[in-house]
């Protein structure tokens, strides 16, 4: 039986680290249960470093685990704090303190998936307040942040508040794509371990399609590389027909700029189909959501009070619309910004082409037409394309309209 720590793919340093830290925890916990001396005890909080990070390898109550997208920020999150509450305190996998940690029911476990453009400070605060608690389980209050960048900064003084006096049992683990000020501030940062992650090897990523979801080796090998390192990205790549077809299509747009019009169009299908694929990714919740609070208010009622009841669930229904298109627009950019990623792949192998670099495509499938780009424009040709992807990739993050980066974008690798 693989331990929770199996699905962190290519990331041995980091494992390591985090296996010493379950197991400085889990001696933490058994100083206080044998009640062994206070100065004992006060020993093993300080293990803990409530207050200031420990360089070393205990236990710390604040983590940052940072890498680049589908490295397994928080998988790597999620298999640590199932190590906190795992009874051996080593992530065995088998008993009831990581099964329910990894299916998300462990009641001293709390996870912020933010789904919309930010987390707020009201979600903050609320949350800071419970995790203060004794945990039930008599282990760790872990609270686990996902894309802790998008943290507003109201939410981000409530966090920093808790880190900086942590509550003896409480875990804080967040996730972020860098330390960089932009994702976290500088205080939080000073106060947490940071663990980075690396973008896994293709190789190391086939391996655990092949051994956990069972995908044919040669499948897993193109997907694996297809995806340049998103774990989760190859795994759709190699299973869902859909992703598939939005990939090619992303990877025909090369061969269709013809002309400034032809240009334009090109701007328009992938804006459209960036649409259209985060439309299908939130409809399903969408509906849910709405359908599970019409129920909870009620709808429909005739009896009295219900004049009053439906004018208070006019402001609640409001409130997730506006909740729900702000986890649309994020769905977006997120489909936008994987088809810049695929783009960029193939521009990145005109390049290595040019150059007769010895490194395998990113695109197999594509290799002939990244060759024949190669041939035409050259190594400083193909470069300004691939400069074009990552300034229209950077000028989205800026908060540029997409339309206008794509179609500058588009005219850019048109003209070369
Ligand atoms: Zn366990």
């Amino acid at each position: 039986m693989p331990d929770v720590f199996a699905d962190l793919v290519g990331q041995d340093e980091a494992v390591t680290e985090l296996r010493r830290a379950a197991a400085a925890a889990a001696a933490v916990l058994r100083a206080a249960a044998t009640d062994r001396t206070p100065a004992l005890v006060a020993a093993g909080e300080a293990e803990t470093g409530a207050g200031a990070p420990d360089p070393g390898t205990g236990m710390t109550h604040a983590w940052i685990f940072t890498g680049p997208p589908g490295s397994g920020r928080s998988v790597a999150a999620r298999a640590f704090a199932a190590a906190l509450q795992c009874a051996y305190g080593t992530g065995c996998g088998e008993c009831p303190g990581c099964h329910t940690t990894l299916g998300g029911t462990n009641a001293d476990v709390r996870l912020v998936v933010p789904e919309g453009l930010s987390i707020g400070v009201n979600e903050m605060r609320a949350l800071v307040l419970r995790a203060a608690s004794t945990p039930s389980g008599g282990r760790w209050q872990v609270v686990v942040i996902e894309d802790a960048d998008r943290l507003t900064e109201a939410a981000g003084n409530a966090l920093l508040k808790a880190i900086e006096e942590p509550p003896p049992r409480t875990v804080f683990l967040l996730c972020a794509p860098s330390t960089h000020p932009d994702d976290i501030s500088v205080t939080i940062r000073s106060r947490c371990r940071v663990v980075p992650l690396r973008q896994p090897p293709a190789t190391a990523v086939a391996e655990v399609l092949v051994r956990r979801d069972g995908i044919a080796p040669d499948v897993a090998r193109w997907a694996a590389a297809a995806a340049q390192g998103h774990v989760g990205r190859a795994r759709r790549l190699a299973r869902d027909p859909e992703a598939r077809k939005r990939r090619e299509a992303v990877l025909a747009v090369p061969r269709r700029l013809t002309g400034v019009g032809a240009a334009f169009d090109a701007a328009s299908a992938l804006i459209e189909a960036a649409e259209a694929e985060a439309e299908a990714s939130v409809a399903e919740a969408d509906t849910a959501e709405r359908a599970a609070l019409e129920t909870a208010l009620g709808a429909g009622g005739t009896g009295r009070g219900a004049a009053g009841a439906i004018r208070g669930a006019a402001g609640q229904l409001k409130e997730l619309e506006k909740r729900q298109k702000s986890r649309a627009t994020r769905a977006q950019r997120d489909a936008l910004d994987r088809a810049l990623v695929d783009l960029a792949g193939f521009y990145r192998d005109a390049l290595t082409m040019a150059l007769r670099a010895p490194v395998d495509p990113v695109h197999t499938d594509t290799a002939a037409l990244a060759g024949a780009g190669a041939q035409k424009w050259d190594a400083e040709g193909s470069l300004r394309r691939l400069e074009a992807v990552l300034a229209c990739r950077a000028a989205i993050e800026a908060n540029v309209k997409p339309r206008i980066a794509v179609e500058a974008m588009m005219l850019a690798l048109w003209k070369g």
